[in-house]
């Protein structure tokens, strides 16, 4: 299961986005789905609103399939795979590769 936090910087492996780094915004775990800034944008068709006197169409991102998405290593600067170490208190999570902790961005 992949660990992905919110402030985590992941990269798009599959879809149209593929390759495209993004800061996870949120994660819906209990669909598997996360949003990532700048990807997997979608045109919304929206109503003209107080907020929105115009109307017309906006530009959203869309939630992708956790499956879809690595995180990305600080340093190794590629998606790695995760894993956990320690418990409680010293509980990280770990580049696979480097052995790297990986801890989400402010
Ligand atoms: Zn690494």
């Amino acid at each position: 299961m992949l660990d992905v936090r919110k402030n985590d910087t992941v990269i798009m492996l599959a879809g149209d986005d593929k390759g495209k780094r993004g800061r996870v915004l949120s994660v819906m775990r209990e669909r598997n789905r996360v949003l990532v800034e700048g990807v997997n944008y979608i045109w919304r068709h929206v109503r003209p609103s107080q907020k929105n006197p115009q109307g017309g169409r906006v530009q959203k991102e869309q939630s992708v399939a956790m499956s879809n998405v690595m995180l990305v290593c600080p340093e190794c600067n590629a998606g790695r795979k995760s894993t956990t170490t320690g418990t409680g208190r010293t509980k990280a999570r770990v580049c696979a590769t480097c052995g790297h902790a990986i801890t989400a961005g402010k």
